[in-house]
């Protein structure tokens, strides 16, 4: 009899326990339904494996596998920076009731910084995808699991893992989809000590499924709004995202008291050259042009085909000057090209003419500034076309 009433008491602890694990595999995988943004659900993974109210790891990292590049790179890092910040933060946390999609949408509220030194020591760092690469790199090459204790800490100084982060024991776990590892998952208890079981890390490899499927997913939501957003021929944005943006940076720069100028730019008797050696022709042309501007433009611009063959770049915090030097320098790239056939043109050269006017100075809202760059435009072929025309009122 007794014996029966130990084994009906284990059975109850197992299933206690059990319950509480699909407890936390439940809200960690809604936690990662509210969004399908790749950060946010790097950042709901990561929350999921340190939270008291999810698998309570002390530091938690997460690699994203770059196949072509043959790298792994660090992608974002959360944990507390001791133990004392991290049984402060938890205990806040705990206090206030959040549940992991209080704290994903605490996130995303607070302008997604993560402004913590961990972040900050690891993100952007590569790792070959070879055996040289250490134990991140072999769990992504095996996609399996690797539990890592003292003594392989201890003879393997030069991981560039156990360099960086000095854990005392930790394991990593790949992330996959079907049968793809698109990451991996660092997690190790750094301050509490507490050693990780095989509890632990049997429900870190459920949900490290999930985690595998979410970021997926992710890759293709991501994908699609980017495609979406561009121009098939040339690889610029398009027309409905250079509106979208232009109205956002004119926010900005009201906000922000900041200069912006728009470049609208047209290429001069194109009708003729496309009609004397066919449309294809007129299409090379046209990525050949976006590829010179795109090239020769600074990061915080953007770069948009505008229509058929006009195209528009937004020029953020720049003033008119600065503006006209960016637009002459790019009218003078493409006057200096050397395009296929281009002496079939009445100059005998490919040319653009460009508009250009600014914010605030020359316009009070978006379609006042487009309306002024178009008008400088047309006044650029009226007087002779190759060259730039800046609004003057
Ligand atoms: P202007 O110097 O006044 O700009 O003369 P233009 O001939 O360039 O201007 P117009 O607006 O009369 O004609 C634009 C031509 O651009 C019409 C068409 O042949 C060509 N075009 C427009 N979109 C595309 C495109 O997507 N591909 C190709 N190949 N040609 C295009
Ligand atoms: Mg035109
Ligand atoms: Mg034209």
């Amino acid at each position: 009899m007794d014996e029966d009433k130990q084994i009906i008491v284990r059975l109850k602890e197992e299933l206690a326990k059990q319950r509480a694990e699909l407890g936390i595999l439940y809200e960690i995988s809604n936690a990662m339904r509210t969004t399908l943004r790749l950060d946010e659900i790097l950042f709901a993974i990561l929350t999921g494996v340190t939270a008291h109210v999810g698998l309570g790891f002390n530091r938690a990292i997460l690699f994203l596998t770059h196949e072509k590049e043959g790298v792994i790179e660090a992608k974002m890092g959360l944990g507390a920076e001791s133990g004392d910040e991290a049984s402060q933060i938890w205990n806040k946390i705990e206090e206030s009731k959040m549940d992991l999609e209080d704290l994903i949408m605490a996130y995303k509220l607070s302008g997604k910084m993560i402004d913590s030194k961990l972040n900050k020591l690891i993100t952007g760092l590569k790792i070959p995808l070879t055996e040289e690469g250490g134990i991140i790199a072999v769990t992504a090459l095996n996609g399996m699991v690797l539990q890592i204790q003292k003594d392989t800490i201890q003879n393997r100084p030069d991981d560039p893992i156990i360099k960086l982060l000095k854990p005392v024991e930790f394991v990593s776990v790949p992330l996959k989809s079907k049968n793809k590892v698109l990451g991996v998952l660092f997690a190790d208890n750094i301050f509490t000590h507490k050693p990780i079981d095989n509890d632990d890390i049997r429900i870190l490899m459920m949900f490290a499924n999930q985690a595998g499927l979410a970021i997926e997913n992710s890759f293709l939501y991501e994908q699609t709004v980017l495609q979406a957003q561009t121009d098939s021929l040339t690889k610029l944005w398009n027309h409905g995202y250079f509106q979208d943006t232009l109205e956002r940076e004119i926010n900005y720069a009201k906000h922000a008291s900041s200069p912006l100028s728009l470049l609208l730019i047209d290429i001069d008797n194109f009708k003729n050259y496309n009609d004397t050696l066919g449309h294809q022709a007129g299409d090379k042309i046209l990525s050949q042009i976006g590829a010179i501007l795109k090239n020769s433009s600074r990061k915080l611009d953007y770069v948009c085909r505008y229509g058929g063959e006009e195209f528009a770049i937004i020029l953020t915090r720049t003033g008119k000057l600065e503006a006209f030097d960016i637009a002459e320098r790019l009218r003078n790239q493409i006057f200096n090209y050397l395009f296929w056939k281009e002496e079939i043109q009445p100059e005998r050269k490919l040319t653009v003419s460009i508009g250009l006017a600014n914010f605030p100075l020359d316009a009070e809202d978006k379609q006042q500034l487009l309306t002024r760059t178009d008008t400088s435009l047309y006044l650029a072929k009226k007087s002779g076309k190759n060259k730039t025309v800046v609004f003057e009122s």
